[in-house]
């Protein structure tokens, strides 16, 4: 199946090809729940749309230089009433406060620059996977990604693991970033991996604004980790094996049957 822009988040390519946010949606260490993984694959449960998503996608249509047909696609972005009707929400009149802060930062437009939105696919692990770079740079041996996030402090109890985490392990930005680099070097045909980036711009007041970069031994600890949980994903993707249900996400309650009853005990929170 070959991707393009219309196609790439279509049910077809998320049936043919693994990507990043599948890979999560199925390994319950980063939140994923199986059995809501599989129902999205067969076309029966979709994610409601949030509006942290939209402010996302807005930020990264500026980094596209898409910007505007992106606001005139998305009637959503605009009050329909009151006073204000007519003009951006406000929560969009703040990212472009985000996009002002990127704007006027050398080094975000250094980091961004580049081909925009780039579609790859790669074999990994046994099966198919895509990606898309939000800004390559081959050249230069960098590729970045851009993120809008609430903040980037805050920490997270990983109960598997019984240690915090912060945001980049959370979200899983290591992983995405490491499967980035190796579809890109096994597309490229090159030894090395390039030097992965992400841009962090907060939605705070005024916004706080990071740019990092990731090692090589970030990327192989990654890619161990994905190693570690990718032949269940693939089992249960593939119909080997029966999903399981996490009975926490939103799905799972939608979906719920009590089928035993539960000791008090089993709602220990650590
Ligand atoms: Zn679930």
């Amino acid at each position: 199946m070959k991707l393009n822009k219309d196609n790439y988040f279509s049910l077809e390519a998320n049936r043919h090809y693994m990507s990043v946010s599948q890979f999560k949606d199925f390994a319950p260490p980063f939140g994923g729940c199986e059995a809501r993984a599989m129902a999205k694959l067969r076309g029966e449960y979709e994610e409601p749309e949030k509006t942290a998503f939209l402010e996302g996608k807005y930020v990264h249509a500026w980094n596209e230089g898409t910007l505007p047909e992106f606001k005139a696609e998305n009637p959503d972005l605009y009050s329909s009433q009151g006073k204000t009707a007519g003009q951006l929400k406000s929560n969009f009149k703040h990212c472009n406060t985000m996009i002002e802060v990127l704007e006027s930062d050398p080094l975000v437009m250094k980091a961004l620059a580049g081909e925009k939105e780039v579609i790859m696919t790669g074999e990994l692990f046994g099966i198919p996977w895509k990606v898309m770079l939000d800004s390559y740079q081959p050249e230069v041996g960098l590729f970045a990604d851009l993120k809008a996030l609430k903040e980037i402090d805050g920490k997270w109890w990983n109960k598997e693991a019984q240690v915090y985490e912060n945001f980049l392990e959370h979200y899983g930005y290591i992983v995405q970033m490491a499967v980035y680099a190796e579809v890109e070097r096994l597309k490229s045909g090159r030894e090395q991996w390039l030097i992965p980036h992400m841009v962090v711009v907060t939605k705070q007041d005024p916004p706080d604004h990071e740019v990092m970069y990731f090692d090589f031994d970030d990327i192989e600890r990654a890619l161990n980790i994905i190693r570690n949980h990718i032949e269940r994903v693939k089992e249960v993707k593939a119909g080997l094996a029966e999903s399981v249900r996490c009975e926490k996400c939103e799905y799972c309650r939608l979906t719920k049957k009590i089928t035993r009853i539960k000791h008090s005990s089993e709602f220990a929170l650590y």
